[in-house]
């Protein structure tokens, strides 16, 4: 067999791409289309077989009907409304994550643990020495104001500013395999309070309500 003889997708037999390809347990490969049937966090396709692919293509068709007919918001947290984040279903004790299409259902017993990734860079020199809205932005974000509404999440420290904020949820047990769910809480980057503020927010309500959850 050469080695850029092209391949078929396994499942639909279109041709799979040489870059966008999934390779499952037996050398078969599934095209990204088909990827794109499966649930949105489900990792380590490589070890899957054909039949577990279907049955999990059939788990996201169940998955998307629920989320249009069961699914009932009871609790909504968005960075703003162009960038929506989670929605809760309070009485199945479930939630799904908005920026996807078609949004992957899970239960909070399958959360393993949760908690918000701060990146932070140390301030250059030039940085320090500006006296414009940037080093504003840095004092509003160390100070004790600040910090004092968002007492559970991680802040940012004196002589450093905020470069990305991402909120991590890891999965245990679950019917699609997925491992974790990591959301860009800052999808605007930009570095203003405005920013930071809703990004803090909403970083923040999704942790009181999973820690609600969790206990
Ligand atoms: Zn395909």
């Amino acid at each position: 067999m050469g080695l850029f003889q092209r391949k078929e997708c396994v499942l639909c037999g279109g041709k799979v791409g040489l870059l966008i390809r999934y390779k499952l347990v037996n050398g078969d490969y599934i095209c990204g289309d088909c990827r794109e049937k499966m649930p949105n966090y489900t990792k380590g396709i490589e070890d899957f077989t054909v039949d577990e692919v279907k049955d999990l293509i059939s788990l996201k068709e169940e998955n998307d009907r629920r989320f249009e007919n069961e699914f009932v918001t009871s609790r909504r947290f968005d960075f703003d409304n162009k960038h929506p984040m989670m929605a809760v279903d309070d009485e199945h004790g479930e939630f799904a994550i908005l920026k996807d299409k078609k949004p992957d259902i899970f239960k909070f017993d399958e959360i393993l643990n949760f908690y918000v990734d701060l990146h932070t860079k140390l301030l250059s020199t030039e940085e320090t020495k500006k006296t414009s809205a940037f080093m504003d932005v840095v004092k509003y974000m160390t100070s004790k104001d600040f910090g004092s509404r968002y007492p559970d999440l991680p802040r940012c420290g004196l002589g450093y500013k905020i470069t990305g904020m991402y909120f991590q949820i890891n999965l245990g047990k679950n019917p699609y395999h997925a491992e974790e769910i990591r959301l860009d809480m800052l999808p605007n980057w930009s570095n203003s309070t405005d920013q930071l503020e809703k990004a803090y927010r909403c970083a923040n309500d999704m942790y009181q309500c999973i820690k609600e959850y969790k206990g």
